[in-house]
Parts: structure tokens; C-alpha cells; sequence
């Protein structure tokens, strides 16, 4: 079943029912150029022998946000880090397309209110990818994407949200000395 969130106090009260310690929330991409949604991705992962979508919110291109697996079940998202983590998708192909606007602005606001849910800085929003690069470690994942400047995603949920920055979803530049190409 997928239900849609139809206001933050809504979503506020379904993320005080977490019992889950969460320490991290990690952004990724559909990896599926254009629209998708949660009926969608859980039929990719349901085939992949998962339990069930293996994140807990998926943003949509149009800015819907969806519920996905119960955020009180320790979601699929980063092998070995699943069970303190809070996993969030955006629609899209996050290597050749920016996330949309209307993305920007659902999907920030859902982290910022992650954040305040759960009491994390902007620094524990991290890329599915970042895992790694965060360990220096070697890695073949580009999730969330090349398109996604997560220092920049970082500074907003930190800053509150501009809308003015989201001229810079896109550009391959460097970020807190990541370079995201
Ligand atoms: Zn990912």
C-alpha cells in the first residue's frame, strides 16, 4: 500500500511512531529515468528478493511525497547500514537528470523535518555513495548521482531551503572537497 503524505503534521506524527534509534539519513536516486513511484520501485526490489521497497520515502518528480517500507522497520538501502538509517529516494535518474524543482522543495523540506524529527545535523544527510567516500574507501556506486550536489543539498537543509540554489542542481563542481563528477 502507498500512501502519500498530505501535510508535514501528518508526516511529523508518523515519524514520532519510529522506535528506531536513527542516526543517519541517506539520500538516493531511483536510478530510472523520469517518474517512478513506490508501487514501482518495490516491484524492482521485491525481485531482487527483498521484503519490501527497500526505502522508507521516495520524492517524486512532481513533488509528491510517498510512504515506502514503515519507517519503523530497518529499511535496504546501504548493505551494513540499514539498522540506525533512515533511507530516502528521489524519482529520477540521478546521473543525467537534476532533480526537478518541485523535488527541491518536497524533498529538502522532508530532510529538514527528518532532522528535526530525529535531532541530526545536516552533516548526517548523507549520499548513498558517501558511505564510502566518507571511509575512503573504494567504491562503484554513483547513487545519489552526479547530478546531486549533496554538500549543496547539506548547506540547505543547514540554511533552510532557498529556492534561488537550485541553479546549482546540475553542475558538476566541488563540494566540502568532494568533487562530485
Ligand atoms: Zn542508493
Amino acid at each position: 500500500m502507498t500512501t502519500v503524505t498530505n501535510s508535514y503534521i501528518e508526516l511529523r506524527k508518523y515519524m514520532d511512531e519510529c522506535q528506531r534509534h536513527i542516526k543517519r539519513v541517506y539520500v538516493h536516486t531511483a536510478d530510472h529515468e523520469g517518474e517512478t513511484s513506490v508501487e514501482r520501485i518495490r516491484k524492482v526490489h521485491l525481485r531482487r528478493g527483498f521484503t519490501d521497497i527497500g526505502y522508507h520515502f521516495v520524492v517524486r518528480q512532481d513533488g509528491e511525497i510517498q510512504y515506502g517500507r514503515p519507517i519503523n522497520d530497518k529499511g535496504a538501502g546501504v548493505k551494513t547500514d540499514n539498522r540506525y538509517t533512515i533511507h530516502v529516494c528521489f524519482a529520477g535518474d540521478g546521473d543525467i537528470e537534476r532533480w526537478t524543482d518541485a523535488q527541491v522543495r518536497e524533498g529538502i523540506e522532508l530532510l529538514i523535518t527528518l532532522c528535526e524529527e530525529f535531532e541530526l545535523d545536516a552533516d548526517q544527510v548523507w549520499g548513498h555513495k558517501e558511505f564510502w567516500t566518507r571511509r575512503k574507501q573504494r567504491h562503484k556506486k554513483s547513487c545519489p548521482g552526479k547530478m546531486v550536489p549533496m554538500g549543496r543539498v547539506r548547506d540547505m537543509i543547514e540554511e533552510g531551503l532557498d529556492m534561488t540554489m537550485c541553479g546549482e542542481f546540475g553542475e558538476t563542481r566541488v563540494n566540502g572537497g568532494e568533487v562530485l563528477a
